[in-house]
């Protein structure tokens, strides 16, 4: 691991392969009789590792590039060790409660308000759903007897992720209840459009129920006027869930602390440690200042998992689908602590201040153009030419084996997207990336030779 670790970078950051070729690689049948420890890292090294696409390598700066740090991974490793299951208080005090306390000491980092329940699940994509449920719980409460609920419809902006189209679709709420609010230039919900939407609703009879806004939305990272969403939830008696799953992190930073306005009255919030916060994948933290309603949308108790009722034990199991709970509270407590909130926010604030200075070069060149602006560190752009060439260029970007970056469509316009946010990325490997793209624009990047080969 710790080799690895260090030459995370001397990989090339996609693999080499072809769909199947490591399915090809390795044995049709698991071994009768086991085999030396020896041999299985040796095929590990030479199997997996190069059929890896190494998100801790500096050059990854697609989607929205995650890194594990030492302290997540010593934590992540002493969860698999202690093997807890923290479905009830009783199967392990530890998991509950360190899962309290390190979920309190994150709110109050990023100026939550004191009281929320916090509780970790694996994505944001279950964190929202859970949400959902539970605004469904408090709109439509016949619905977790009688099943249906026709006619209830939730509201989010057309560049809020997909996770939130599928948790409606996963509880039953049906996608053509899902409206896609416009946005404005700056890709915000527009407040006045939401409230006509739900005007509509409910002049047609239909059951509004749940507004989800987003701060920091994965195309762009632009973040709705949560302020001016809140009055709007309110007037009209609707769950305001936010998916902060990225961005939400960086109010660590007390100069940031303002892309939350408004959160402290949603109902539920969403932010994942394993976007933006060095712990290793997977860990997505969903509070909520409605846990009674959360419990009631799921809690179900049988008998062989009732224990003597103590009101001071947490039991998550009634908070959610799932009945296990693994100790991923501990990795993030590590991280923690090692790194303490000051620490956290200087990485994050460096990060920031890469993407700003690349912003100001693109806009200073002749031949690029951004297509959104740069509220974190993620920088949307494009060459000032056709899709086929700016698809091109990323092609040519990618297989240089140094540098990953994704993509996006903008106004229906392909636009590149740079997204800084593992720990071992430096400003040279930003400032490399553009140099591979400005050079990808004239001509094929030469691809760089490996430690593999
Ligand atoms: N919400 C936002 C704003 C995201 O950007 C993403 C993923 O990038 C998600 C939700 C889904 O995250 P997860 O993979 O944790 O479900």
């Amino acid at each position: 691991m710790a080799d690895y670790l260090a030459n995370a970078g001397s990989y090339p950051v996609l693999p080499r392969m072809k769909p199947g070729d490591l399915i090809e690689a390795l044995p049709r049948c698991g071994p009768e009789h086991g085999e030396p420890m020896s041999a299985i890292l040796e095929d590990f090294r030479k199997q997996i590792v190069p059929a890896a696409t190494h998100w801790n390598h500096p050059g990854f700066m697609a989607y929205f590039a995650i890194s594990a740090s030492g302290p997540g991974i010593l934590g992540e490793m002493l969860t698999a060790a202690l093997n807890m299951n923290g479905m009830l208080w009783k199967t392990s005090p530890a998991v509950v409660e360190l899962e309290q306390v390190a979920l309190d000491w994150l709110r109050s980092w990023i100026g939550l308000p004191e009281g929320l329940f916090g509780i970790i699940f694996d994505t944001a994509s279950t964190s929202s759903m859970h949400a959902i449920a539970a605004a469904r719980e408090m709109i439509a409460p016949e619905v977790r007897t009688e099943g249906g609920g026709s006619g209830l419809v939730i509201y989010t902006s057309e560049q809020s992720h997909s996770s939130i189209e599928k948790g409606a679709i996963a509880i039953g709420i049906g996608q053509k209840n899902v409206r896609k609010i416009p946005v404005d230039v700056e890709y915000r919900m527009r407040p006045d459009a939401l409230a006509a939407a739900i005007e509509r609703d409910r002049a047609a009879g239909l059951r509004p129920f749940c507004i989800v806004a987003t701060v920091g939305t994965t195309s762009t990272t632009s973040i709705d006027p949560v302020e001016q969403i809140v009055p709007i939830a309110e007037r009209y008696g609707l769950w305001l869930h936010v998916d902060a799953a990225y961005a939400g992190i960086a109010a660590v930073a007390p100069e940031l602390r303002h892309i939350l306005r408004g959160c402290e009255h949603a109902d539920s919030f969403v932010t994942n440690p394993h976007k933006w916060l060095f712990t290793p994948v997977d860990i997505s933290v969903l509070y909520t200042r409605r846990a009674d309603l959360l419990r009631r949308a799921f809690s179900l108790v049988p008998e062989y998992l009732r224990t003597a009722e103590d009101p001071r034990a947490t039991n998550f199991m009634d908070y959610g689908v799932p009945l296990g709970h693994r100790f991923r509270a501990l990795k993030l407590w590590f991280v923690l602590r090692y790194y303490g909130r000051e620490g956290l926010a200087q990485i994050i604030r460096s990060q920031i201040g890469w993407a700003q200075e690349l912003a100001g070069q693109i806009d200073a060149h002749p031949d690029f153009e951004r297509t959104a602006p740069t509220p974190f560190s993620t920088v949307c752009f494009r060459y000032r030419g056709t899709d086929e060439e700016n698809r091109q260029i990323l092609e040519r970007v990618n297989a240089s084996g140094e540098i990953f970056l994704s993509h996006t469509v903008l106004r229906g316009r392909y636009s590149l997207r740079l997204a800084i946010g593992n720990m071992q990325t430096t400003r040279d490997h930003v400032q490399r990336a553009w140099e591979l793209v400005q050079a990808a624009f004239r001509e094929p990047v030469a691809a760089r030779s490996s430690v593999l080969e």
